[in-house]
């Protein structure tokens, strides 16, 4: 507990003096530089999550889940890009991988040397999974061809390492299923298309990937078993979901912070701004929001970190609505306090000098990524009607 606080005490710090002066410029040239990966994993952020024997500290869930929070307050680009190579990429690997795996993918991912990123979603296939097209074909000599095409990917253009979800066909050409192989993205066959141009989170890169007869090597690339792509996705969705609710509470903190602030200190009508019940009102209600995300997500954190120390069988079956249901209510929260943060502003809310119209564009992501609003209100009726009703 006491090293839990001195590692975030001494990771505020860091965010302070190597995020806050830069973010700005990282967010207005649409990149981020690539040092900001070996110096989050010297700090130790990067394996809050990760067994000792890999170089992590496994400080734990609640643990990651206040550092995710601090890190999106500065800069929501960082968080994602982060997340999706120490947690997209580095957590499946950890839960599924085999040891050559882990010491090959995963320990340089965790020691930030190199990138990794997380290739689901396609053109034609992003809520629905199940219609991926991407194929994955073993020759009778073993090998793997990969062909299709990944779009939306967090670290497209930078990342030294995928993991993509793709259908598995043996030689005898029969559909194996949805596996999840890991490789390297330096490969003959694999190209990258440009960084997309998008609404916010803009020092986070995103984009396609292309494989063309790409040789991925044989059994070696399979992660976790043939067949299993899908499950694993799903299992490895709740962390995501709890991830994205953390960087929710980190931008409700950022906005609430601007927020009052400048109530403060900009006056109409002779008194500072805060004093106009309408504008207090709106304080009031951002306080509101942070209040009841960052407990909602405290709560759901504490219960993964007390359910991961469970054996399978005894593990809450109900974690994935709660998971959803966080994310659902953490998002929409988020979004309306950061419009609360714009109002509060004024015509200076709506100037890219100011902060809060970058957490304004930056929160939209957190009702989209992840899978959208839609289907977690469908994943949670579906767990009430099998659990609870
Ligand atoms: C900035 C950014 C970063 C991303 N990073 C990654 C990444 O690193 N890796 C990766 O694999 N993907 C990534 N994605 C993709 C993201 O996961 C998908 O965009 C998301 O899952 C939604 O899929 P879609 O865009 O195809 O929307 P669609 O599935 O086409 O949905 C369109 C609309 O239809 C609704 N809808 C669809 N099906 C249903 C249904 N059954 N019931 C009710 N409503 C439905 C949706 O809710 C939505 O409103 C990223 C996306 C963005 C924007």
């Amino acid at each position: 507990m006491e090293w839990t606080q001195e590692f975030l005490d001494s990771f505020k710090n860091f965010c302070e003096k190597e995020i806050k002066p830069y973010a700005e410029d990282w967010d207005q040239n649409g990149s981020l530089p690539k040092e900001i990966f070996p110096a989050l994993a010297n700090i130790g952020y990067f394996g809050l999550l990760a067994p000792e024997e890999y170089g992590g500290s496994n400080l734990g869930v609640l643990a990651g889940v206040k550092s995710m929070e601090l890190l999106s307050e500065y800069c929501g680009s960082t968080f994602f890009s982060a997340s999706a190579s120490f947690g997209l990429f580095g957590e499946p690997l950890r839960l599924f991988g085999t040891e050559a795996q882990k010491q090959k993918y995963y320990v340089p991912v965790l020691e930030g040397k190199k990138i990794g990123c997380m290739g689901i979603t396609e053109p034609q296939s992003g809520s629905d999974v199940s219609a991926i097209t991407t194929t994955a074909k073993q020759n009778n000599d073993g090998t793997i061809l990969l062909n299709g095409q990944k779009t939306y990917i967090t670290n497209s253009s930078i990342a030294d390492y995928a993991i993509i979800l793709a259908r598995f066909v043996n030689s005898e050409g029969e559909d194996k299923g949805l596996t999840h192989f890991v490789l390297e993205l330096d490969k003959p066959g694999i190209s990258r298309g440009k960084p997309m141009k998008k609404l916010g989170l803009r020092a986070s890169v995103t984009g396609e990937l292309f494989f063309e007869q790409a040789n991925i090597g044989s059994s070696e690339s399979i992660l976790g078993g043939i067949g299993k792509g899908f499950r694993q996705t799903m299992m490895t969705f709740n962390e995501e979901r709890l991830s994205i609710a953390a960087y929710c509470v980190g931008v409700l903190n950022a906005c609430l912070r601007e927020a009052s602030s400048f109530a403060r200190t900009r006056k109409s009508f002779g008194s500072p701004i805060y004093q106009h019940q309408a504008v207090s009102g709106m304080l009031a209600e951002l306080y509101t929001k942070l209040e009841s995300v960052k407990s909602f997500t405290y709560r759901v954190a504490t219960e993964m970190e007390e359910d991961q120390k469970k054996a399978r069988k005894d593990r809450d079956p109900e974690l994935g609505a709660k998971c959803s249901a966080l994310k659902l209510f953490a998002s929409v929260q988020a979004r309306e306090g950061a419009n609360l943060a714009v109002q509060i502003h004024g015509g200076a809310g709506f100037m890219e000098e100011y902060k809060v119209s970058r957490l304004y564009r930056d929160i939209r992501l957190a009702e989209i990524g992840g899978g959208t609003s839609e289907i977690q209100k469908s994943i949670i009726t579906s767990s009430l009607m099998k659990w609870k009703l």
